[in-house]
């Protein structure tokens, strides 16, 4: 079976493990967070980051520094995972989800406009497969009305904007807060995990007192403070020694995996562009702002149906292929709080949208069987 997904160790994460078993410290904020933290701040250029226990973890970190209150409205896109909106409805928000575009599952930026109120708090642009989001448009839009932006920038790592005067900034480093994921399906992970990405300062201190479970430990260890508290509200956010060790030892790989990710998508691109052009099916844009980090590959096929039947005939192929995203105006939570809401790009992404196996470890000869059997479903069908 090739499978959808594989976790890829580069085999330093247990010798770090180790080294931070046999260091004597691993509960949080050591050593190899720190390493963690520098790494993304020397790499990317972040002002501060702060890692997390998931994307949807630092989700909630950002909901709780914006100041979310109950009727507080925030815009985001419908097609996208229940963590992006959930972080926000525990603050007590009320979602005002925005279309997908035509050319891209991510949100259509020109519909944002329109959304906004006198209660609107924030724009959380997703960028869907590590591809960006018009973030110019977005953050013009933030600064004309005065909102926040928080980038769930989960599925992009080592992802990039080229803003229209040619400056590029790294994806969860445009807005005033970024989230990242390490979850086992993503680029670079360690298992469950996340990031923060801060990019106003004004938010630092804070962030580091909410994720210590509201107290001013951080301040106090680092000798800022005279006495350790209880100073604001907060929970606990930060992960473990043994997780930063394991997410370190990734890291050090980034460069080789997403070299090896971005032929994977390629040879995808290459073997089924051309071929597939006449069979109505649709494949990944890259908007010229944009970056790809291959985080996945998809196709949208021309019909419920026919995906039904793509993803058995692989499967019995033995080869694995998932869609996702239900769109969240239409789940069983929201669907009687969005008044008849009908989002048509969303849908039929939810609808027709397949993802293709993508992992460090997916060899030629897998890929081309893979490659080989997607034709044969199509010479079948047409
Ligand atoms: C994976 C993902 C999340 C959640 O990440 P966790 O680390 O599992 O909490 C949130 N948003 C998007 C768009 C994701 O792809």
């Amino acid at each position: 079976m090739i499978p959808f997904n594989k976790p890829y160790i580069t085999g330093k994460e247990t010798h770090y493990i180790l080294e931070a078993v046999q260091s004597g410290k691993i509960s949080g904020d050591g050593m190899f967070t720190r390493k963690c933290h520098t790494f993304f701040e020397e790499r990317f250029g972040f002002q501060k980051c702060l890692l997390t226990t998931s994307c949807t973890d630092a989700l909630e970190m950002a909901a709780i520094l914006i100041n979310i209150e109950p009727g507080d409205e925030v815009i985001m896109p419908s097609y996208t995972f229940v963590s992006t909106a959930n972080a926000f409805v525990l603050r007590g928000a009320k979602i005002v989800f925005c279309d997908s575009r035509d050319d891209h599952p991510g949100m259509d930026e020109d519909l944002i406009e329109p959304l906004i109120t006198a209660r609107t708090k924030a724009i959380v642009p997703v960028h869907y497969a590590g591809v960006a989001c018009d973030m110019d448009k977005i953050m013009k839009l933030a600064n004309a009305y005065n909102l926040y932006v928080v980038e769930d920038a989960a599925q992009a790592i080592d992802s990039y904007y080229t803003f229209p005067d040619g400056s590029i900034k790294p994806l969860g480093g445009i807005g005033h807060l970024g989230a990242f994921s390490f979850h086992e399906t993503k680029n670079i992970q360690c298992g469950e995990g996340g990031m923060l990405i801060i990019n106003d300062p004004q938010f630092n201190l804070r962030a580091e007192i909410i994720r210590e479970k509201g107290t001013n430990r951080s301040a106090f260890f680092r000798g800022e403070a005279d006495k350790y508290g209880w100073v604001d509200i907060g929970s606990s956010f930060l992960p473990s020694e043994l997780n930063a060790a394991y997410l370190y030892a990734q890291l050090e790989n980034l460069q080789q995996i997403q070299k090896s990710r971005i032929q994977i998508w390629e040879t995808y691109m290459q073997g089924l562009k051309t071929q597939l052009s006449g069979c109505g099916v649709k494949f990944p844009v890259l908007p010229k702002y944009a970056t790809n980090n291959a985080h996945m590959f998809y196709l949208i096929m021309p019909s419920l149906d026919m995906r039904s039947r793509f993803i058995s005939f692989l499967k019995e192929h033995k080869v694995l292929s998932v869609f996702h995203y239900l769109s969240l105006h239409k789940s069983a939570f929201y669907i009687d709080k969005t008044d008849n809401l009908t989002l048509n790009y969303s849908d039929k992404y939810t609808d027709l949208l397949v993802r293709l196996p993508l992992y460090f470890d997916l060899h030629e000869a897998e890929q081309s069987f893979i490659l080989s059997k997607i034709h044969k479903f199509f010479d079948q069908t047409l």
